[in-house]
């Protein structure tokens, strides 16, 4: 239960990625491989049994936070901080959200739940109730300010990209030394710099080179996905009820699965 990306394991809740060997009773852990059994709270281990918050193990058993107990040491143990985490109410629930070293609005989950700034600075929603900061900010999760970007020296050569054509981009593909200048981002200003193997990529196809920070570009790609919520509305072709992402104002057709098919198919 609770599971993403899971092999030939069983009787096992709240994971990621987790034995493509048989595999039991593996809970709150990641990258669990190759017939590892009764492991909590850990990464990355392989053949491993009876482990607590261990990472990068190959064929142990009885180890909590990576060091050797005996079976009779580790089951005293266990028990003791199993007990300690139900008096803070930390046992059987994943890793709390403050450990993350991240702030949500870093992470992919910002893609698929975004929130956006209103006017006293925090956080406000599409309109589902995890996409409240205010409410993530309860449960221990935070909001990153970090800003990767260096500040330039003055000698360093910038290229604003604002106001090329295609053409113009294009051609300066033909400068040399593309691959230590630095570009300016013509919507946030940022700085950015292509990488030779991309710059070949462009050169062979040419492609007009892009005049956009990398993460403004990630930002429209995903701005090209539907949302994630399912609407109940009527096949624009047969008039049968369907869910689609797609509301039934949108400007697109929209088929149910059938007509879709005989459209394109048939
Ligand atoms: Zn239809």
């Amino acid at each position: 239960m609770d599971i993403d990306w899971a092999g030939m394991w069983f009787l096992s809740y709240y994971g990621i990625s987790i034995g493509w060997a048989w595999s039991s009773r593996n809970h709150f852990s990641g990258h669990i491989r190759d017939g590892s059994n009764n492991i909590l709270y850990s990464s990355f281990l392989i053949n491993c049994n009876h482990c607590f918050g261990c990472i990068s193990l190959r064929n142990k058993s009885y180890c909590i936070f990576n060091k050797q107990y005996t079976k009779e040491e580790y089951e005293i143990q266990i028990a003791k901080i199993i007990t300690h985490m139900q008096s803070t109410g930390e046992w059987w629930e994943f890793f709390h959200p403050s450990l993350s070293p991240f702030g949500y609005n870093e992470t992919v989950a910002q893609e698929y739940f975004p929130l956006d700034k209103i006017d006293d600075g925090w956080w406000t929603t599409e309109d589902v109730r995890l996409s409240s900061f205010s409410y993530l900010s309860s449960l221990g999760y935070k909001r990153s300010t970090y800003n990767a970007d260096p500040s330039l020296p003055e000698w360093v050569q910038t290229i604003e990209r604002k106001n090329y054509t295609d053409e113009e981009r294009t051609a300066l593909l033909q400068e040399d030394n593309l691959e230590t200048k630095v570009f300016l981002c013509s919507v946030s200003a940022r700085p950015y710099r292509l990488q030779k193997a991309e710059i070949e990529f462009y050169r062979k196809y040419r492609l007009p080179i892009p005049d956009k920070h990398p993460d403004i570009r990630h930002e429209e790609r995903m701005k090209l996905r539907p949302g994630r919520t399912l609407f109940l509305r009527t096949c624009d072709y047969c008039n049968k009820e369907m869910l689609s992402v797609y509301q039934s104002d949108h400007e697109w057709k929209v088929y149910c699965e059938e007509c879709y098919q005989k459209e394109v198919y048939s």
